[in-house]
């Protein structure tokens, strides 16, 4: 979901695929939807101005005739940032929201985004009017609201906050991470069901 070229043999990895994960002062992630990382070269520039520490590194360096050192892959802030009490408003956080779950039957296949008041009838695209519905009932309600199509939502869509995603989340781990960042996240087997 994030980085989908990410590879998992250090020395080899291609510069572009290095991103340091980036932790709040307390040893959080900045953020986790999406999860906060940063380019290599925004890493390093802020270990330069001393506002981070590294926590951990790539294997692979960088060099130039002033610099010689690893690639940042863990970093932490050194001021904490006051984390946001929402989290942006994407697909994938709505999925997440609805847990990969279509609203109306409970699929998780071929899902996509219900209007749950349709646009013609003035229904915007927001958290509260949009759910996650699989094809099926996406085509079966069309342009009609759900108590036109006589289709119940499981839950009314409401705007998450940062934490509930979290806590979402923590089913959901995504496929690509590097091994260095396991530490830092919550995401858990045991926490799963
Ligand atoms: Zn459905």
């Amino acid at each position: 979901m994030y980085h989908p070229n990410l590879i998992r043999t250090d020395e080899t990895r291609h510069i572009d695929n290095c991103p340091a994960l980036v932790l709040n002062a307390d040893y959080t992630p900045l953020s986790y939807y999406p999860l906060s990382l940063w380019p290599w070269q925004t890493a390093i520039k802020a270990v330069f101005l001393d506002r981070v520490n590294i926590v951990s590194t790539y294997e692979r360096e960088v060099r130039s005739p002033r610099l010689e050192m690893k690639i940042p892959s863990v970093i932490a802030l050194k001021q904490y940032v006051r984390p946001s009490e929402y989290p942006a408003f994407t697909r994938f956080n709505l999925f997440l929201r609805d847990k990969f779950s279509c609203q109306y039957c409970g699929s998780s296949h071929d899902l996509t985004f219900d209007h749950v008041v349709p646009r013609r009838a003035g229904g915007r695209t927001t958290w509260e009017n949009i759910a996650t519905a699989c094809v099926t009932c996406n085509i079966k309600k069309g342009g009609r609201t759900p108590a036109q199509a006589h289709m119940r939502l499981r839950l009314a869509p409401i705007r998450p906050t940062t934490w509930c995603l979290q806590e979402n989340g923590r089913a959901f781990p995504p496929n690509h991470l590097h091994e260095s960042w396991h530490d830092w996240l919550y995401w858990d087997v045991e926490l799963q069901g």
